[in-house]
């Protein structure tokens, strides 16, 4: 058997976080068993269904690296087959007309309410004949729900469910107007789409029991259902946007790397020992339904921090560039130049090592790329006292003689020269670094001086020995 999943958003929003995580564990499971990863736009709700969402959930997906098999599927494209299957199991006596009008249910509702009953609706038109329909009224259609038993799941997440029938009442599956409800549309869908595993949240888990009857009425075969706990925030509350409840785009904005997210979601919820950093190669190899865990996950911003500082510093630099590159630019108000993104590409291996989002590293590149005189911070301007510019005036003349300009000859004069004024080399490379970055911070100053070049190094240790 090959194994079909399915991710099956509704385009109601963006791809939340949690939309995403089911997304890969389906995506992942798919390329583990060696089977295949659908999509399924589920927009039937005409009202709250926008173009703009699916086109968000397909760039988030894209952005997170799943790609599903085929075209996405429209549920609405689809409602004609719903309600064929609909008048097909009317036609087999597995579902029924009914003819209640609103304030006729209304009336129901309030009477069991009153009663202290559960509000279901009660089968009064279960066997009555079409003969009795009132006149101009146009009926729903209803599955004829099994009255006694149970219907049991044998969920691949939580175990053995077990819901009595009788607590289920006769659901509505084409409704007046001819549109299918939802609870059909993801059962036949489902069915034709060959699914074979239907892994999603939790909160769907009520609506299983009902799917699971209109499978058994078609005579379908069952898919099997993983459902997943949802994710809350770090302090066990539900998930909220101040906890990392965004869209996908959100992280991508943040400065996340579509891996580390990857990595991150999937530790959200899953896991293989004590394994913390899985490599996407590594979780396809491992991945099963069986390892989700039962309990509600709880997102934690510091933990996706520290793998998306990983996976920064295994990215290849001119992809990092590529990253940094727009949001330099925008900072910067121009276009970088060719020299610029080498200068930046030469560079990205000392800055990629202490940055833990794109966003810190674009931050922490500026410097490179910087127009001069450079703006200096408060704590970086501090070292560039009267002492700290004679010292670097006196440096530049040295610089300036220094036949090879690299990391390790400027090492080397700093060296010799710190020591010659009786000063620790700190007491040099400080304001060196200063007048170079414009910060107290940076990669070894050294090598940043290397990656300048002599001019621009000598231009910007005048700029500060100048600078009164
Ligand atoms: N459209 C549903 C949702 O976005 C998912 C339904 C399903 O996975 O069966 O929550």
């Amino acid at each position: 058997m090959t194994v079909v999943t399915r991710f099956a958003p509704s385009p109601t929003g963006f791809l939340h976080i949690g939309g995403g995580r089911t997304a890969l564990f389906n995506w992942l499971y798919a390329k583990r068993m060696g089977g295949k990863f659908l999509l399924r736009i589920e927009d039937t709700d005409r009202q709250r269904s926008t173009q703009a969402a699916v086109d968000a959930i397909l760039d988030g997906l894209q952005w997170l690296g799943l790609d599903w098999e085929g075209d996405a599927v429209s549920q609405f494209e689809r409602k004609d087959r719903h309600a064929e299957v609909a008048h097909q199991m009317l036609a087999a006596g597995k579902a029924y007309r009914c003819y209640c009008s609103p304030e006729e249910l209304d009336a129901m509702r309030a009477a069991q309410k009153a009663a202290g009953q559960p509000m279901r609706y009660d089968g009064r038109w279960r066997d009555r004949p079409d003969s009795d329909a009132p006149e101009g009224v146009a009926p729903v259609i209803r599955l004829k729900a099994p009255q006694e038993g149970e219907t049991v799941l044998n969920d691949l997440v939580q175990g053995e469910v077990t819901v009595q029938n009788a607590q289920l009442d006769d659901l509505i599956l084409l409704r007046a107007d001819g549109t299918p409800t939802y609870l059909l549309a993801v059962v036949v869908d489902d069915h034709d789409m060959g699914v074979t595993h239907v892994v999603r949240g939790d909160d769907h888990l009520t609506n299983t029991f009902r799917q699971i009857q209109i499978f058994h009425s078609m005579g379908w075969d069952l898919p099997r259902f993983g459902h997943i706990p949802l994710i809350h925030g770090a302090d066990g509350a539900k998930l909220s946007k101040r906890h990392g409840a965004l869209g996908v785009d959100a992280y991508r904005d943040l400065g996340y790397l579509p891996e580390a997210v990857r990595n991150y979601l999937l530790r959200l919820g899953w896991s293989h020992g004590d394994e913390e950093i899985i490599s996407t190669e590594q979780a396809i190899e491992w991945f099963d339904l069986e390892s989700i865990g039962r309990s509600p996950s709880r997102f934690d911003f510091a933990k996706l921090d520290s793998l998306n500082a990983h996976y920064m510093r295994l990215a290849d630099d001119a992809r990092l560039v590529g990253l940094v590159a727009p949001r330099l630019e925008a900072d910067l108000g121009r276009a970088l130049t060719e020299a610029d993104r080498d200068l930046l590409t030469r560079a990205m291996n000392g800055l990629k090592q202490r940055a833990r989002t794109v966003v810190d590293l674009a931050q922490s590149a500026r410097f490179y790329v910087a127009a001069r005189p450079l703006p200096v911070d408060e704590k970086a301007s501090a070292l560039l006292d009267e002492k700290g510019r004679s010292l670097l005036t006196d440096l530049a003349a040295q610089f300036a003689e220094e036949p090879e300009f690299t990391a390790s000859a400027l090492e080397g004069r700093v060296r010799a020269f710190a020591e010659a004024r009786g000063e620790k080399l700190g007491k040099v490379a400080q304001p060196l670094r200063a007048a170079l970055t414009g910060s107290t911070v940076s990669p070894p100053i050294f090598e940043v001086a290397e990656l300048l070049g002599r001019d621009e190094t000598l231009s910007r240790i005048r700029d500060a020995a100048g600078a009164a």
